[in-house]
């Protein structure tokens, strides 16, 4: 069975790690979102793509939920001494790998192409593909004006309310080599319990990848990232109060007019299950909190193309 799965980063990492290991990872291709990718200290840094990597190498620090186990922040505290940038946290390990992409970038290796040799070394059998090896960033525009991702999020603490999300580049950016493909032979598409918002909008804002999901002839579908109305972390339930005006399954799916069939829904949201029109919700219990709910979650996820 092919599946591929539209992910961000700590949430979707966590999900497509527990695809990959029900499902092999031979037969799993990840589209990963760049919108939030950085410019930090000289380096090209790609969080969602190595919040996937980290999880699918069994390399990612399950406490923090971000980065790598065992990190240490020598370099970072060092640049700070010397008066260099520091809001953005970039461990000692994680900068190796930001060298080796930023090098490859600057020699004119497309990021699908450097991403694909980073798993590779990893010895990460899933195809992990970045929506589009064009820039494309994603803004937010707040009451306290327009802000490029990191700087929204990470330096301001997404402390500012979202009055609209846009994805610069989003236009003309082409999808990345593999990800069409892998879409076109799929037997099932996932999208996976990221903030639907600044993590799978600048996915399909592709408008080649929003367009292979839409000419889908198989089962999408997607995994909400609310338990109880409430995000598991980050600001995807303040988002959809404010851009959708609830935080109901309903909600979830307006996200994703025309793009999924099912909805896996949390134990939680049972209750709440008006107004989702065509697509089926699979109600379950959706927090990761080990490898074994990571597993149960992503069965039941599977299970929808039998179904
Ligand atoms: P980011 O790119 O690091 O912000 O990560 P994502 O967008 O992929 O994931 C963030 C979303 O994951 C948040 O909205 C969380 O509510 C959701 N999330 C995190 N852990 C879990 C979990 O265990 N279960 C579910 N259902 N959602 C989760
Ligand atoms: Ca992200």
């Amino acid at each position: 069975m092919n599946v591929v799965a539209l992910s961000g980063g700590v949430g979707g990492a966590r999900f497509v790690r527990g695809v990959a290991d029900v499902l092999g990872g031979d037969d799993l291709t990840v589209i990963g979102n760049v919108g939030d990718d950085v410019e930090v200290l000289g380096l090209h840094v790609s969080p969602d793509l190595d919040s996937i990597l980290y999880a699918l190498a069994g390399l990612n620090d399950e406490e923090r939920g971000w980065g790598r186990a065992g990190e240490t922040w020598n370099a970072l505290a060092a640049a700070a001494e010397l008066g260099g940038e520091a809001w953005f946290r970039l461990g000692d390990r994680d900068l190796g790998l930001h060298l080796v992409r930023t090098q490859a970038l600057a020699a004119g290796e497309p990021l699908s192409a450097v991403t694909a040799r980073l798993a590779r070394e990893l010895g990460v059998t899933t195809r992990l593909v970045p929506a589009t090896d064009d820039p494309l960033r994603t803004w937010l525009d707040t009451a306290a004006g327009s802000f490029p991702f990191q700087e929204w999020f990470v330096a301001r603490g997404h402390a500012d309310e979202v009055d609209a999300v846009r994805f610069e580049g989003g236009d003309s950016a082409r999808p990345a080599p593999g990800s069409v493909e892998a879409l076109d032979a799929a037997d099932l598409m996932l999208i996976a319990p990221s903030n639907p918002y600044v993590s799978i909008w600048p996915i399909l804002a592709v408008a080649g990848v929003r367009a292979a999901l839409e000419a889908r002839r198989v089962p999408a579908v997607a995994v909400s990232p609310l338990i109880g109305g409430r995000a598991v972390k980050g600001p995807a339930d303040r988002m959809l109060r404010r851009l959708a005006g609830g935080t109901a399954p309903a909600h979830v799916t307006g996200c994703y007019q025309g793009l999924v069939d099912a909805l896996v829904v949390d134990e939680a949201d049972a209750e709440e299950l008006d107004g989702l029109g065509d697509v089926r919700p699979i109600v379950t219990r959706t927090l990761m909190r080990d490898e074994s709910a990571r597993r149960a979650l992503a069965e039941v996820a599977l299970g929808a193309v039998a179904a």
